[in-house]
């Protein structure tokens, strides 16, 4: 028997290895073994078998790592269809859909010693004092971990060991699971009654789930996928309450569960709703949570719990799509739209569109949820791809809040520089603290101000490794990048040359000063920044959230950080303080963006009793991502942009490839882009609807001291693209300091 083996040492191919006798029924599709390759040993997974070997003189698998396989022959699919469709290189592919937790062993199982009573038949032995006081414990817990009892008696192990010589217990070691949520006290939830809407969404969702648990995944390759939803609901519909009682109906039909969500908002709020209404009652099954904030122990330990069928509601970030749920009835999607599921290094796979992939091979139903969908996903819906489920109200009866724009042209007008405040925003927050309600403050910029200029000489700090300028940051006093995280000192006078004019300045806006201009205004608000820069320690982030909603906090003044998700009653205002900053970004999504920022945002408000206010400043007040925005008027949104996408074949009207050519050399890095073109041009050249754009420099032409060109390509057929771009990739030569990156359906254009 012959075994195809994906090594992790960086190799593009499947290397033949011999099973030996002794190994045979043992090694299958998805096995860890090690193998001999050249002088070494090295580790790899097993990812096909075969009778025979076109190569000659064999050398034979080492061993089998692990009883159990890791990679299930249906997730082994996957990480195939993702070396394909994203053009990289299988064993890539087969590292993303492991964690590396898993992957290593190094962490392995911890194994803790456990005390336990042993049933007592003979006379109790003599005791001393302390072994008496120990014993008390032991008596009335039965067993426990020896280190709990260590703490607990204020002992040693030396002294319990002693019991153990007295045959009152024993000592052994056992595997002690790690659990990230050990310490949280989670009262249990119970199913709520659902409004029309969220019934009317339910019963579909449910009927699509017993199809597929019937039929299993489909057999020819259909382009249709019946079985994905698409569930537009405004902030506070309820979306949550229908992804919870659809698990349940999985749980029911004896099939598992994958929630996605942002790591943004995988905050213990949200894994707490989910771990309410599933670890306790009649349902009761392990909820995994899988993100980048465990220790790699309690990865490892989430992970096979999944892995071992005893948790089969997994939620968690981007990668959790690879969790070894077996069999999948359902995978969720929230905030479908985030950009964050989009992995910017190789394999640059989009979860939501693995998760579409993956439902489809294992018959699962999939739910994206959002209240501002993205363009792909609500015209996949349009075209009858995706079935469309609305929720069009707050599930609570709330209102949607009353959005106002403040035309901050005319602020400028009457005063001599533009000020932070408008003076409506201004009255709003006093109000505010006049009655004890809560405000949230929402820039997308963090730092004191976006750039040091002169107004002599026109000169602009610019950051050496990268094509923008520098940002001040007042608290360290410092000029920094927010490419490459360069930061240097602030001169004192202008550094242009022959100038020397003491007199420069700052401009633009950034949290810093906010906060300081607030700070003054408000002397008596309570008032906490939420940026990157102001989250140095681990429990910042929900020291901070935990304070705001007990009350302890009257603004909370933040980046996008803020934006998502969250759930404060209290909050009656939002303030949006530059609405437009986003807006004229050389990319052909800034309109969406801002669209989809401005709606979430504006969502925080209004949902406790008090109606809520969003206001919003901006200097372009008429852009009709602010217009609709402001009308909560998704659909209006979607059809005008629409138009503007279709005219340029831009998605959802057409896919984009962005390859990108990076290297130190611009020259260098220019004429490679010239070259690949050519042989694109020439390769492609029976590709119909093709359209190549460029070569030409990145929008940010230089990051992290690498110039950057790229080439885009549009088509509607992109599967098969990625076929043909990946013939170009292995047969073409560049520089050796030029790379190659390929981003297929990118999401960052910069
Ligand atoms: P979304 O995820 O759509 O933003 P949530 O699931 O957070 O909305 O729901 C918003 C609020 O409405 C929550 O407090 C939730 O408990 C409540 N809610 C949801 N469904 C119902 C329902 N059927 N009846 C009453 N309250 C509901
Ligand atoms: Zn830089």
């Amino acid at each position: 028997m012959i075994a195809r083996v994906t090594l992790e040492i960086a190799l593009r191919k499947e290397f033949d290895y011999l099973v030996p006798v002794e190994l045979e029924g043992v090694v299958e599709v998805g096995s860890r073994v090690q193998v001999p390759f050249g002088p070494r040993s090295v580790l790899g997974c097993v990812t096909g078998m075969a009778e025979r070997s076109d190569y000659p003189s064999l050398k034979s698998i080492i061993k089998v790592i692990g009883a159990q396989t890791l990679v299930t022959p249906k997730v082994l699919k996957l990480a195939r269809w993702i070396g394909e469709y994203y053009c990289c290189a299988p064993e890539i592919a087969l590292k993303s859909v492991l964690p590396e937790a898993v992957r290593q062993e190094k962490a392995g199982w911890r194994e803790r010693l456990h005390v336990r009573v042993v049933p007592r038949s003979g006379e109790m032995p003599k005791l001393s004092k302390r072994q008496g006081e120990i014993w008390n414990i032991l008596e009335e817990r039965r067993e426990m971990p020896l280190a709990e009892l260590i703490e607990l008696a204020e002992t040693t192990s030396g002294a319990v060991r002693r019991l153990e010589d007295k045959g009152l217990i024993t000592i052994t070691g056992e595997i002690s699971e790690r659990d990230p949520y050990s310490n949280e006290q989670i009262l249990p939830s119970y199913p709520l009654p659902l409004n029309a809407a969220q019934a009317a969404a339910m019963v579909e969702i449910k009927k699509a789930m017993d199809a597929g648990m019937r039929e299993g995944a489909p057999t020819g390759a259909k382009e249709g996928d019946s079985r994905v939803f698409l569930l537009h609901g405004v902030t506070g519909s309820g979306k949550t309450e229908v992804y919870l009682q659809a698990l349940a109906h999985a749980l029911e039909r004896g099939r598992g569960g994958i929630v996605l969500v942002p790591e943004i908002s995988l905050t213990p709020q949200t894994v707490e709703r989910f771990k309410a209404r599933f670890s306790q009652g009649p349902l009761q099954t392990l909820v995994a949570v899988l993100h980048s904030h465990l220790s790699t122990g309690e990865r490892h330990d989430e992970w096979h719990k999944i892995r071992q069928g005893r948790a089969r509601i997994v939620i968690g970030a981007r990668s959790a799509i690879f969790a070894p749920v077996d069999p999948l009835g359902l995978v969720i999607v929230d905030e479908e739209h985030e950009n964050s599921y989009k992995q910017e290094e190789s394999p640059r796979y989009h979860a939501r569109d693995v998760a579409i992939v993956r439902g489809r091979m294992e018959g699962a139903t999939v739910v994206l949820g959002s209240a501002t969908p993205s363009m792909e996903s609500f015209h996949n819906a349009r075209k009858g791809k995706y079935s469309l489920l609305d929720l069009p109200e707050r599930a609570d009866d709330k209102k949607m809040p009353v959005v106002r724009i403040v035309d901050m042209r005319q602020t400028v007008r009457r005063g001599n520089s533009i000020p932070i405040f408008s003076p409506q925003l201004h009255e709003a927050i006093a109000r505010r603290l006049d009655a004890g309600e809560q405000t949230i403050l929402f820039l997308n910029r963090r730092g004191y101000s976006s750039s040091l200029q002169c107004p002599l000489c026109g000169y602009v700090a610019g950051c050496p490794n990268c094509s923008i300028s520098l940002t001040y940051h007042r608290q360290e006093a410092k000029l920094c990048c927010h490419i490459c995280g360069h930061t240097q000192t602030v001169p004192k006078v202008c550094p242009g040359e022959k100038c020397g004019n003491p007199e420069i300045r700052f401009a633009g806006l950034g949290t810093q000063k906010v906060e300081e201009t607030l700070g003054k205004l408000f002397p008596h608000a309570r008032i906490k920044r939420m940026d990157s820069d102001a989250l140095k320690r681990k429990h910042d982030f929900r020291e901070i959230l935990g304070n705001f909603r007990t009350g302890k906090l009257d603004v909370l003044l933040g980046t996008q950080m803020i934006a998502k998700g969250l759930h404060f009653p209290n909050v009656t205002l939002v303030g949006i303080i530059h609405a437009d900053m986003a807006l004229h970004q050389p990319d052909f999504r800034a309109g969406e963006r801002t669209f989809q920022l401005l709606t979430q945002v504006a969502g925080r408000a209004g949902r406790g009793d008090v109606e809520g206010e969003v206001i919003v400043q901006a200097f372009t007040p008429f852009h009709p991502s602010i217009q609709f925005a402001r009308r909560h008027d998704f659909v209006g949104f979607y059809e005008q942009e629409l138009e503007f996408r279709q005219e340029l074949r831009y998605p959802p009207a057409g896919r984009i490839a962005l390859l990108t050519l990076k290297g130190r050399n611009e020259e260098k890095v220019a004429f490679s882009a010239a070259h690949l073109k050519k042989e694109l041009e020439r390769a492609l050249v029976a590709f119909k609807d093709l359209i190549i754009a460029g070569p030409a420099p990145a929008p940010l032409l230089k990051a992290e001291s690498f110039y950057r060109h790229q080439i885009m390509l549009r088509t509607a057929r992109m599967s098969q693209l990625s076929r043909e771009l990946a013939q170009v990739q292995a047969a073409i030569h560049f520089p050796e300091d030029v790379t190659l990156a390929v981003d297929i359906d990118p999401v960052e254009m910069s």
